[in-house]
């Protein structure tokens, strides 16, 4: 049986971690290694490995996604003061967790890339 990813243990309960939304298709949690004053990662319940593997079918998803990212800047009162919104994919990009995430990160000046 695959591995589940640290996303799926915390799903499932099997490791701790406060969930601060959730609906019948994603959740999302603060980042444990926050980068910025506010880091919170929005994550689907359908295990997806990387961007690459994205389908048709899971257009909606990461509509719903970008969506739950809008009203958690807003929540976390970054939706004016400015927020970067982003998915690593693969080694180049430094993505840790194979299981897609998108970072909401903001709450203070971020570095330009
Ligand atoms: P990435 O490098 O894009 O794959 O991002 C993975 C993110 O997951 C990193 O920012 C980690 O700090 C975060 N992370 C890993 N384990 C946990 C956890 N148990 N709870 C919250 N965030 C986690």
């Amino acid at each position: 049986m695959e591995n589940k990813s640290v996303f799926e243990m915390i799903l499932s309960g099997d490791i701790e971690s406060d969930i601060i939304y959730e609906d019948n298709q994603i959740f999302a949690i603060h980042d444990i290694n926050p980068v910025a004053k506010v880091h919170i990662l929005i994550i689907p319940k359908k295990k997806i490995a990387t961007i690459n593997d994205l389908t048709k079918e899971d257009e909606s998803l990461i509509g719903s996604m970008f969506l739950c990212a809008k009203d958690l800047a807003k929540k976390f009162d970054i939706d004016q003061s400015g927020y970067r919104l982003l998915f690593n994919t693969n080694a180049d990009a430094m993505q840790t967790v194979f299981h897609i995430h998108l970072h909401l990160i903001g709450g203070e000046k971020l570095k330009n890339i």
